[in-house]
């Protein structure tokens, strides 16, 4: 037989999945990368930890990919994801040994995925938005082990609420952007006095000492243009001669100032955010009139500003009407640490929130976003798509189970590669009972027992290595991470498996093998012979 064994390919994927995996579950164990500057990340995400990572091999790199496919499609399940690929690689490397030729190898893999992904369908149950304690036990899942763990039960509650805040349903299809979910962190508290806030905060004072430092039912005014007078001394071209000339020219300067605060007073304003400069006589004139304001605001928060409190943005005060003005209950000035941010609290209806992230340090307070990223994620995909399963290594469990069964329809080599498939999926529950400190052999016999036992979501307790019913016990998970991570990571692999050669580019930085449009889609494979 012709042998084109893509074996030299094979480790250097593999080496990337080995790294990652002791992160892998509620026990897993958490990584400190220090990069070149001499700064540190200590983490158990994955994707933070493959983007820190110097990975040169392309092949490794198609591994990464697989973490970033994850990481835009769900958001959580990045470790998951290449610890399957790597183990699909690790099985791959064996029937190769075996003298199996790798385009049958891919093709039975092909199978094997698509076989996986209808399992995953049949077996997941159903999830609504009314569904609260569901979806609350969603994002406590995607918290357990990590940093976050410490206050899950109240950051899990505020995962729910600002994801139903945010969502949008058109024609009974659910929308989530969890773009409008701002995550805004401040270290220095406890991680328990994390907030959620039914608007927006910003990293900013108000303007002036004698504004207000907080306004009840606010009216509020997003502008974008600078509310000064633009470039005096060179588009103005006048010739002082005489004091007096340059006291009217003052003077007539200050009236059209004033007459700017006296604009937006006039609309009804009470708040005011503009993105460019405030004039100090504007300021001052804003603070008279009991208005609040803040200068040089984001452009990105000016957007969330308009989604949170239904203002428009205007770009100059002649056509100013209250129809542009937003609102929200309560605009205020708090100090945290030694700052001063603005909070713009009950907003009604907001398109867009904010969670005011606390934690003892900087370090403490990336990690919980790291984690309420991962929560967010997966109480949209589980809100958007409809569909849970339960973790705990249940689902793989049970999915391995019902390929094997599958195999034993097909023929010969093609069998051998659906088993092997399978075999690889199981890598979740065996890595979960390695990093417990488990022994991974007998965890696997009881969780197969079970499950020949028709258990469907027997999975493994970490702190006992008991079985449980990991649906009872809430470990709950959206089924597309479990779909998207078997999906991805069999694409990679195959597509691994079917490169016989790395040839090198005639350009001088050799690009990466090229990825199949929009991430992951199965469409972009080649043609299987
Ligand atoms: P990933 O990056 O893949 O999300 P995690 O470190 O978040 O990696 O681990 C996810 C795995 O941990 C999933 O397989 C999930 O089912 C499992 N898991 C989560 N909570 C528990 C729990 N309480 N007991 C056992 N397994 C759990
Ligand atoms: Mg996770």
């Amino acid at each position: 037989m012709n042998q084109v064994q893509p074996i030299f390919i094979l480790p250097e994927g593999m080496i990337v999945a080995e790294t990652i995996r002791t992160t892998l579950g509620p026990k897993g164990m958490d990584k400190m990368i220090v990069d070149s500057m001499g700064d540190i990340t200590i983490t158990n995400d994955g994707v933070t930890i493959l983007e820190e990572m110097q990975i040169e091999h392309p092949s490794a790199k198609m591994i990464v990919e697989v973490a970033k496919t994850q990481e835009d499609e769900v958001g959580d399940g990045t470790t998951t994801a290449v610890v399957i690929a790597g183990e699909l690689l690790k099985n791959a490397e064996e029937l190769l040994d075996k003298g199996v030729h790798p385009a049958i190898l891919a093709r039975g893999f092909r199978l094997a995925s698509i076989k996986a992904n209808e399992i995953l369908e049949n077996i997941s149950e159903p999830i609504s938005e009314k569904d609260n304690k569901m979806l609350k036990q969603i994002a406590m899942t995607a918290m357990t082990g990590k940093g976050a763990e410490i206050a899950k039960e109240k950051l899990s509650e505020i995962t729910v609420k600002a994801v139903k805040e945010v969502m949008g349903k058109e024609n009974n299809v659910i929308n989530i952007n969890k773009d409008n979910i701002k995550l805004e962190k401040k270290s220095g508290g406890r991680v328990d006095e994390t907030e959620l806030i039914n608007g927006i905060v910003l990293d900013k004072e108000r303007a002036h000492a004698s504004m207000p430092k907080s306004v009840r039912n606010a009216k509020i005014l997003l502008i974008d243009s600078a509310l000064e007078i633009k470039d005096t001394t060179t588009s103005a071209k006048i010739k002082i001669k005489a004091p007096s000339q340059m006291q009217t020219f003052l003077e007539q300067e200050e009236k059209m100032l004033k007459s700017m605060a006296e604009k937006i007073a006039k609309s009804g304003a009470n708040v005011v955010f503009c993105q460019k400069g405030i004039d100090d006589v504007v300021q001052h004139f804003l603070a008279k009139n009991g208005i609040y304001a803040a200068r040089r605001v984001k452009e990105s928060d000016m957007k969330a500003l308009t989604r949170a409190t239904g203002a428009s943005i205007v770009g100059n005060l002649d056509s100013l009407s209250e129809k542009d003005l937003g609102k929200s209950g309560f605009v205020e000035e708090v100090k945290i640490n030694d700052d001063n941010m603005t909070f713009v609290r009950e907003c009604k209806n907001p398109k867009s929130v904010t969670i005011l992230i606390k934690g003892s340090t900087e370090h403490v307070v990336d990690e919980i976003k790291r984690a309420l990223e991962d929560a967010i994620g997966d109480v949209s995909a589980a809100l958007k798509e409809g569909k849970v399963v339960a973790g705990a290594g249940s689902t793989e469990t049970e999915l391995a189970r019902q390929l094997r069964k599958f195999a034993e329809s097909l023929s010969g080599r093609e069998q051998l590669a659906v088993a092997n498939f399978a075999e690889a999926i199981e890598v979740i529950p065996r890595t979960l009972a390695e990093n417990a400190g488990l022994d991974p052999i007998d965890v696997l016999t009881d969780l197969r027992a079970a499950h020949d036992k028709k258990q469907k979501w027997a999975g493994i307790d970490v702190f006992t290595g008991k079985v449980i019913d990991a649906w009872n016990k809430g470990i709950i998970e959206p089924l597309k991470i479990k779909t998207q991570a078997i999906s991805s990571a069999s694409e990679v692999a195959i597509m691994i498996l079917r490169i016989d050669d790395v040839v090198a580019g005639s350009k001088k930085e050799a690009p990466m093998p090229p990825m199949p449009q929009g991430g992951m889609g199965m469409g972009g494979m080649p043609p299987m012979m």
